[in-house]
């Protein structure tokens, strides 16, 4: 079978910038360990992806985008210059327009201070990701990041002080009971900074981590449910009465600060991932790319294209992941999307539960559902 992308040229781009200057200890994305990244090839293989996206899908040149998503890895490493060079050479391809364009970057407090947000925001950048995950020193050390409390509290004010109004900060939760966590006072410290926008990253044991090996090991006890239903709850409830909008699962959001980028995900619209492991989604393909960068890269130079493989999603795929992309949601599912009988008696016993409250003609999940998202998703997916 041929990949075979659709018409025209997606209007949301994602980009895997792939080095990190140290791995955190839980962490198993792509990420190259690198303290000076090699920049300029980064960008002559992202550039290079690029043009074979472009070549394959016959997409015609420049194609105009909503929104850009810069992730990784560590996009701060790219400094001001890396930057400024990744903005022209995105603008060959695309048009990007400040005006228009959402392009969130993310970057690491212990890499980013007020005149890379400045020079950032003269290239193109509108909104900002920052990975403060923690705002205690001995958490931050725990967790093997390179910044502490300090450093977090300076980026947000470096984010302020370069102009960005639109930015995030990331928060990790559910960490073993041995971390000691004082988590209700980091919390409110968060609170306090009154920040426009909160991502929760629910910490997960991924098996090739130095984490998973200290827990092996007997060294610590793998996080627990508890804790993680406990602390989910408290940050729905804290940030809900500070007047932050839980618009998905794990995001809240300031009136007018929702992140663009992301309701392509959710809402099954195309976007270009670009860069090594990045997904995309050409209906009715979804696509992913060789995981490691020095595949990726040698890959690339060889001129084989960047994908490692691709799935076509069939009707019946499409309808079940509207339903769960839906109900990660506060959009939900219109009632008349799910289906046969069946998937209804279930959601009404959902409902009867708490899991779920009907909205108009939509079925939208509640706080308690969301702690459960994974397993009503294998229920809905098992009826099928
Ligand atoms: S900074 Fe992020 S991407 Fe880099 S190692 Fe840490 S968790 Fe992974």
């Amino acid at each position: 079978m041929e990949l075979d992308p659709s018409t025209s040229a997606p209007r949301a781009l994602y980009l895997h910038f792939p080095f990190c200057a140290h791995r955190c200890h839980y962490c198993d994305f792509s990420v190259k360990r690198a303290s000076a990244p090699p920049i300029d090839v980064w960008l002559d293989r992202i550039e290079t992806e690029i043009d074979w996206w472009f070549e394959l899908g016959d997409w015609a040149t420049p194609a105009p985008l909503e929104t850009v998503f810069l992730g990784g890895g560590t996009p701060s490493l790219l400094g001001a210059v890396g930057l400024k060079a990744l903005g022209e050479r995105l603008q060959r391809r695309f048009v990007i327009d400040p005006n228009a364009t959402e392009w969130t970057a993310e970057a690491n407090p212990a890499s980013f201070d007020a005149d890379v947000g400045s020079a950032w925001r003269e290239a193109g950048v509108t909104r900002l990701s920052l990975g403060v995950q923690a705002l205690d020193d001995a958490v931050l050390q725990w967790l093997g990041r390179l910044h502490d409390r300090r450093t977090a509290r300076s980026a947000i004010a470096a984010a302020r002080a370069a102009g960005f109004d639109r930015f995030n900060v990331d928060l990790i939760f559910g960490l073993p009971d041995e971390v000691r966590r004082d988590f209700v006072r980091e919390l409110e410290e968060l609170l306090e900074l009154d920040v426009p926008h909160v991502s929760l990253y629910g910490l997960t044991v991924e098996p090739r981590t130095p984490l998973a090996q200290w827990i092996r090991a007997g060294r610590i006890d793998s996080p627990s449910e508890e804790r993680y239903s406990a602390e989910y709850r408290l940050l729905a409830a804290r940030l809900r009465a500070a007047g932050y909008d839980h618009y998905e699962v794990s995001n809240f959001a300031k009136p007018g600060q929702q992140c663009r980028h992301n309701w392509f995900y959710w809402n099954r619209s195309p976007y270009l991932g670009v860069g090594p492991s990045a997904h995309g989604f050409l209906p009715p393909y979804r696509t992913w790319n060789v995981f490691r960068w020095d595949r990726y890269e040698r890959a690339l130079r060889e001129n084989l294209g960047p994908v490692d493989g691709w799935e076509r999603i069939g009707d019946e795929e499409a309808s079940l992941e509207e339903i769960w992309l839906g109900l990660r949601t506060t959009e939900g599912v219109r009632r008349p999307e799910l289906g046969g009988r069946a998937h209804h008696e279930r959601v009404e016993r959902w409902e009867r539960e708490g899991w779920v409250e009907q909205r108009n003609d939509r079925w939208v999940a509640t706080v308690e559902g969301w702690l459960r998202m994974d397993s009503l998703v294998a229920e809905l997916a098992g009826e099928r």
